[in-house]
């Protein structure tokens, strides 16, 4: 029997589509595998918080998920099912949740191999230690809507904690600058709580770290005093310049650079010891976030302020002699950003003899970087010392002196469970749990 023309054309048509869609999603696979692989390679296979964990047996494939998730190639599709590729990325949006139709998706926390510390807080975010309070990413719930929600609702809790407003100390001490100090230091503000916000680093917490022109996706939150706050996808310097605006406007004080190392209870409250001044207070509220306290050197000369923990722009080193340190990604992704930027020499030295830990990706960055001379790697070596326009490392037991106009350190950080257990805060470690 043969087919009319219309019947080929069509049938053509359709063929052709197919053989595009088929193409194409084996080019998406293929993309996935690698990912996996490379996150595999470099031993980067643990999500650091809340992420999806897919049942096989209910997957059908169907890459909605893949699809929903704001921060990229995350999930993928790997031999037709949906698989956490970049699993150290996740961030814990929850979108791949909301888009499976067949609720293969949950969300956890940790894995089977390895556990996450949770705090235990109550549901008015209060701890196991009476008048120590804990709100946003620390107690698990990342996102920045649910930090300034979670910091509102806190002091809400704080306001009614017994004593406060009386006798002459602090009613509550606010740790951390991000997003959820900050809408609890403006809800301290509007309910006149006497209260005193401390942040180790400068302002906007996480959100300040994120690259240079970050796209935020978020949902309306309501700030404290401010309104609410109506963003949806917004870029990471117009989000940190909304909050820093609206700081100034109603006169709210954060102490910067000065980092809280010790609670300890009395029968008035706490004395909170920080870098810089011993506090007296009612109640404490700990808005620390997860990522913890950036390791230092413990050299002379890391008090310069040349030397920063973490790299958020690049070009800010254009035309400059740069010392990055550390063997992980962070550092060689660093690395090879800096040295990509118009007349950067860049030197970075790791104590290790070989960057074992990072993915291939950014070892072939650095590899390339340094075969076109603008980047020289010290395997083996430690800074000693940093100076004004000097850095001077020990490299395979010789010493050198390099000329230096900036330091980036990137060695990792000191997670904050040893910090809460000294408090006495109860923690539980969740491996692939709720
Ligand atoms: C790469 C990346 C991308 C992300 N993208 C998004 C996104 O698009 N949308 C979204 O909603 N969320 C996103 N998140 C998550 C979001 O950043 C966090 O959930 C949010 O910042 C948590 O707010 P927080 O106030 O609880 O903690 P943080 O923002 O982590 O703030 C905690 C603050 O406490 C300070 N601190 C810690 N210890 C001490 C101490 N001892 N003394 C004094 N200060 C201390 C820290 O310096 C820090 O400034 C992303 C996270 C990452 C890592
Ligand atoms: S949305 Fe659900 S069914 Fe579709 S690929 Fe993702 S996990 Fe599988």
């Amino acid at each position: 029997m043969q087919m009319d023309f219309k019947t080929t054309v069509y049938l053509s048509v359709l063929g052709g589509i197919w053989v595009v869609y088929y193409m194409l999603r084996r080019r998406k696979h293929a993309k996935s595998i690698g990912v996996l692989a490379a996150a595999q390679d470099a031993g980067m296979t643990e999500p650091a918080s809340l992420h999806p964990l897919i049942d096989p047996a209910k997957c059908l494939g169907c890459g909605a998920c893949v699809r929903a998730c704001p921060e990229g190639d995350i999930l993928g599709l790997v031999n037709g099912k949906a698989v956490l590729v970049e699993p150290t990325q996740c961030i814990g949006h929850g979108a791949c949740q909301t888009a499976c139709p067949r609720d293969a998706i949950s969300l956890v926390f940790g894995t089977e191999t390895r556990g996450v510390d949770i705090p235990v807080v109550g549901p008015d975010f209060q701890t196991n230690v009476p008048g120590i309070f804990i709100a946003g990413e620390l107690g698990g719930m990342g996102l920045i809507r649910n930090a300034i929600e979670q910091g509102r609702q806190t002091i809400d809790s704080v306001r009614k904690f017994p004593g406060i407003g009386r006798d002459d100390i602090l009613d509550v001490i606010i740790v951390g600058g991000g997003p959820a100090g900050f809408s609890a230091s403006l809800a301290a503000l509007q309910h006149k709580l006497r209260f005193v916000t401390i942040e180790q680093e400068s302002f906007g917490g996480t959100v300040a770290h994120f690259p240079r022109g970050k796209v935020v996706m978020t949902s309306p939150a309501e700030l404290p005093i401010v309104g609410k706050m109506t963003f949806t996808e917004v870029s990471k310097e117009n989000l940190l310049s909304f909050w820093e605006g609206a700081a100034r406007k109603v006169g709210l004080k954060i102490r910067y650079g000065e980092r809280v190392e010790a609670i300890t209870s009395d029968s008035m409250g706490f004395t909170v010891a920080t870098t810089q001044n011993n506090y007296v207070s009612r109640t404490v509220l700990l808005a620390i976030g997860r990522r913890g306290t950036p390791r230092r050197l413990d050299v002379p000369g890391e008090d310069l302020s040349k030397v920063v923990y973490r790299l958020t722009d690049p070009e800010q080193y254009r035309n400059m002699q740069v010392l990055v340190v550390g063997g992980g990604d962070s550092a060689l992704e660093a690395a090879g950003s800096i040295a990509e930027q118009t007349g950067t020499v860049v030197t970075l030295s790791y104590r290790g003899a070989a960057f074992g830990r990072a993915k291939l990706a950014n070892r072939q960055r650095v590899d390339t970087a340094e075969k076109l001379g603008k980047l020289k790697v010290l395997l083996s070596s430690t800074v000693e010392q940093i100076t004004e326009n000097k850095a001077i490392l020990s490299h395979q037991g010789r010493s050198i002196t390099i000329e230096n106009d900036a330091v980036v350190v990137c060695v990792g950080g000191i997670l904050p469970t040893p910090f809460l257990e000294s408090v006495g805060i109860e923690i539980e470690k969740k491996y692939g749990t709720r």
